[in-house]
């Protein structure tokens, strides 16, 4: 079991008062807080190592290129990649889904077809229609049914041969869904189609296996593993790495320049152009040690008895419903209070302290759907306590009082 108070000990913002109050933070999906050990090894590059990689020959550059190259090492064992060239360092998902969409411009014919799922982030979308209008490609969409559960038959009757590529999120931001993203992948690989995984939401909470599930890409982002903003990891297999042309051009990235013709370097350099996040980079191998200490199962464990806790106290307000109820989810629960604005309910509750995300959650697909302007979501983080949910839970019904 997980002895709560002593991880609370390890998060300096976690004892600090916000308006006042004791923060309860249940903004985990769109950042986590970060462990002392973290904070410490950022000003420890930049007090003891700091110069640029993979160019100097002297020894700060030697042991800032090291203590990348080990970060990388670690991220590679961490998600189980083959190679350490499999796995290239980003600014985030955004970054990742980006540089992928990018690459496919060159694979793509007017006509060829692009599934993403009904329940992702608009980093999961937009990338992919602008591809479209470059190639003339069409973006086709796996639907949800009512409990926010994406509907494999229509996925299966969706896939043909026009299937380039599918990209779907292996849990949803904005309602907790865990996708049955095994079977997606192997459906996508007979149908000859590639399929990326947005990971974004899903590291925090388990230990991706990219041989074992077979993916051709794996995109996820630091700052909510509790590591550094501006820093993630895009998996790709060497081969489909190989295949993508650089997305883009500068220093790092190449073998030889002439103003003829320039030769790209190896993997994963052609993909790292430029100075990277040295230390991001470095530090998020630090968070991924750290959350690996904690260790996954005791963070589910805690997770769900979290999930189970809030979402039998908040259904004990009345007129509250919650979007996002699929057999297979994760700490997250969305919701709405009947003929409440969910904004006036976030407002209110941000003055005792607590912290929730309210809006469509950069998801406004999944708002339309369901037919509501957006809503609250409390995303809860190991470090999360039920003495949290109940202060939360109180200060609702006290909202509630105030807005009827
Ligand atoms: C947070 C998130 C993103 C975007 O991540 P960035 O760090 O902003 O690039 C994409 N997809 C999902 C599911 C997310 O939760």
């Amino acid at each position: 079991m997980l002895d709560v108070n002593k991880i609370r000990a390890d998060f300096p913002i976690l004892s600090q008062k916000v308006n006042g109050k004791a923060l309860v933070y249940f903004d985990n999906g769109a950042t986590s807080q970060k462990p002392q050990v973290v904070i410490d090894a950022i000003s420890k590059y930049y007090q003891e190592i700091n110069a640029n990689i993979h160019r100097g020959v002297h020894t700060l550059s030697q042991l800032a290129t090291d203590a990348y190259e080990i970060s990388r090492g670690k991220l590679q064992n961490h998600i189980n990649a083959k190679f350490p060239h499999e796995v290239l360092f980003t600014s985030g998902t955004t970054h990742g889904i980006n540089l992928v969409a990018n690459g496919f411009a060159s694979i793509l014919k007017p006509g060829d077809e692009i599934l993403v799922s009904a329940m992702e982030h608009h980093s999961n979308i937009v990338p992919w229609q602008m591809l479209c209008e470059k190639t003339g490609a069409i973006l086709r969409v796996i639907p949800m049914n009512l409990n926010g559960e994406l509907i494999m038959s229509e996925y299966d009757k969706l896939l043909s041969d026009k299937t380039k590529i599918v990209t779907v999120n292996h849990i949803s931001n904005a309602l907790g869904t865990v996708n049955p993203i095994k079977y997606m992948i192997d459906k996508a690989h007979e149908a000859g189609a590639a399929i990326l995984i947005d990971g974004a939401q899903a590291v925090p909470h388990l230990k991706p296996d990219v041989q074992e599930l077979n993916c051709d890409f794996y995109v996820f982002s630091g700052h909510k593993i509790c590591g550094p903003t501006g820093v993630g990891i895009l998996y790709g297999k060497e081969a489909w790495l190989n295949k993508l042309p650089p997305y883009q051009g500068g220093g790092e990235m190449i073998k030889e320049v002439t103003f003829e013709k320039t030769t790209y370097a190896e993997l994963p350099h052609k993909f790292e152009a430029g100075t990277p996040n040295i230390a991001g980079g470095i530090v998020l191998g630090t968070a991924v040690d750290y959350m690996n200490e904690v260790g996954f199962d005791n963070i589910q464990q805690q997770e769900l008895e979290l999930l189970e806790y809030g979402t039998k106290r908040l259904l004990e307000i009345e007129g509250l419903k919650i979007f996002g109820t699929a057999a297979a989810k994760t700490s997250v629960i969305s919701f709405n209070i009947e003929g409440i604005h969910p904004y006036d309910i976030g407002t209110i509750i941000d003055k005792l302290g607590i912290a929730v995300r309210t809006g469509h959650h950069c998801a406004q697909p999944i708002m339309d759907f369901f037919k509501i302007p957006g809503t609250i979501r409390a995303s809860f983080a190991f470090y999360n306590t039920p003495e949290e949910i109940d202060v939360m839970v109180e200060a609702i019904k006290k909202a509630k009082v105030m807005l009827s």
